[in-house]
C-alpha cells in the first residue's frame, strides 16, 4: 500500500517533493485470508453431518418408507452419530474461542497434576475398555504442584487420552508419567498408535489438520483438539512436544512451571 502525498511543506516552486508512506499488508492479508479459510472449513464440517442428516430425514419422510421400520432402523443410528459429530464440532468451536480470548490471563490456582490426572483417566475409563486398551499410570506417590485452571486441564489430558484411544489399536499400551525436575514437572503420554509422518508433526495442531481425516472422522474427531490444547499449554506458559515414529506410536510431553 503505497500512499503520496505532495508535501504541502515545501514552499519552493522549482522544488517538487512528495512524502511516501509504505505500509506492508502481509499480515493484514493473512488473517484476512486466516479467517477465511477458518469459517470456509467449519461451514464444511458442518454441511456434511447435515447434509447427511438431511437425506435421513427425506428418506423416512418418504411416501414409501413412512412405514418402513427397517428403513428408519437403518437411518437412525447414522442421524443420531451424525448429530453428535455437530455437537462435538460446536463445542470444540466454543471451547477454542473462548481460551483463544483468555489465552493471556494467567491461571493462578494451586493445583496438584496427579489428581487431575487420575481424574481424567477413571472419566475415560469407559472408552479405555471398550478399544480393549491398557492405560499404564506411571505416576508415583507425590505431589505435583502447579498454577492452573483445573477445567481447561482437564481439557488438555482428555484430548491427548482421546487421541491415543483413536489412533491406536485394540490391545495396546498408552504410558502416562509426570517427573519432578528443578522448575517444571514434564508430563508424558506415550501410545503405540499408528504415528504421524515427521513431515506432518509440525501441522498437526492447527486448527482441522488431519493426517487421515477419515480415520479421525469415524471417530468422532472434530480436527480441533490439538489446536485447544496448544491454546491452553500456552495459557499455562508451559511447552509441549511431540516426538513420533510411523507404525510405532507417539510421545506428547507437557514441562509445566512448578509453583
Ligand atoms: P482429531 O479430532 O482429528 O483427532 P486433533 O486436533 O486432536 O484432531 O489431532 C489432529 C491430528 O493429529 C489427528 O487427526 C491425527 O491425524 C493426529 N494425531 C493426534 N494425536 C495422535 C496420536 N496420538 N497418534 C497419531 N496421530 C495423532
Amino acid at each position: 500500500n503505497v500512499n503520496i502525498i505532495p508535501d504541502s511543506l515545501n514552499e519552493s516552486e522549482d522544488e517538487h517533493s512528495v512524502i511516501i508512506f509504505l505500509k506492508d499488508l502481509t499480515e493484514i492479508y493473512k488473517t484476512q485470508q486466516f479467517k477465511s479459510d477458518f469459517v470456509a472449513n467449519v461451514s464444511h464440517e458442518l454441511r456434511t453431518p447435515l447434509q447427511s442428516i438431511k437425506l435421513g430425514l427425506e428418506t423416512i419422510n418418504d411416501g414409501h418408507a413412512s412405514n418402513d421400520f427397517e428403513m428408519q432402523k437403518k437411518f437412525l443410528p447414522i442421524m443420531m452419530q451424525q448429530t453428535e459429530r455437530m455437537e462435538n464440532l460446536i463445542n470444540d468451536l466454543l471451547s477454542l474461542s473462548k481460551i483463544e480470548l483468555q489465552e493471556h490471563i494467567r491461571p493462578t490456582t494451586e493445583l496438584d497434576l496427579k489428581e487431575i490426572i487420575t481424574h481424567v483417566i477413571k472419566l475415560n475409563s469407559e472408552l479405555v475398555k471398550k478399544k480393549k486398551i491398557k492405560i499404564e499410570n506411571n505416576i508415583t506417590d507425590d505431589t505435583y504442584k502447579i498454577s492452573g485452571d483445573r477445567n481447561r486441564l482437564i481439557e488438555i489430558f482428555t484430548n491427548l487420552i482421546d487421541n491415543a484411544c483413536k489412533y491406536s489399536d485394540s490391545d495396546t499400551v498408552i504410558k502416562i508419567s509426570l517427573v519432578k525436575k528443578m522448575d517444571t514437572i514434564l508430563f508424558s503420554i506415550k501410545d503405540q498408535g499408528v504415528g504421524i509422518p515427521k513431515k506432518y508433526l509440525s501441522r498437526i495442531t492447527e486448527r482441522f489438520f488431519r493426517v487421515d481425516p477419515a480415520r479421525s472422522k469415524d471417530a468422532g474427531g472434530t480436527g480441533l483438539g490439538l489446536a485447544i490444547v496448544k491454546h491452553i499449554v500456552n495459557q499455562h506458559r508451559a511447552t509441549m512436544d511431540i516426538i513420533s515414529t510411523e507404525g510405532k506410536g507417539t510421545e506428547f510431553t507437557i514441562e509445566f512451571p512448578k509453583v
